[in-house]
């Protein structure tokens, strides 16, 4: 269960990015999740919502999941096409020596978040990409 995994690594990204930073409380988390990630975002938003309950920080979280567009680059003729439309061939010279730049990530793009010191702040905080 790919979303499972990347659910329980998250939850325990953001444990530690509370104890750290004196979250008390998460409230909307936005992720930005690749187009060809392979993670289905209803399963992964029915996930969060089984596992959050047992994190005391998390039990009001929400997820918001945002979808990166996949993009591909070509070594060949050094332009970037759409990599679901056009798949590892390039559309424009058609070479296959060609890579993903965008798509296949999960990114922690926004946390809404009380801490000890200001219960109404929000907070903005970037982690480390996951995989
Ligand atoms: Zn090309």
């Amino acid at each position: 269960m790919h979303e499972m995994g990347i659910v329980t690594h998250l939850a325990k990204t953001l444990d530690e990015l509370a104890a750290e930073q004196k979250i008390v409380k998460i409230g909307k988390v936005t992720l930005q999740v690749g187009e060809v990630s392979g993670i289905m975002t209803d399963y992964f938003v029915d996930c969060w919502d089984y596992f959050k309950v047992r994190h005391t920080v998390l039990k009001d979280s929400t997820l918001e999941l945002e979808t990166l567009p996949a993009v591909t680059f070509c070594d060949n003729c050094k332009k970037n096409y759409e990599t679901v439309k056009y798949g590892r061939t390039c559309p424009y010279c058609g070479s296959g020596e060609t890579w993903l730049i965008t798509g296949n990530e999960c990114i922690i793009k926004q946390i809404e978040a009380e801490t000890e010191d200001d219960r109404n702040g929000e907070k903005n905080v970037r982690t480390d990409e996951m995989r």
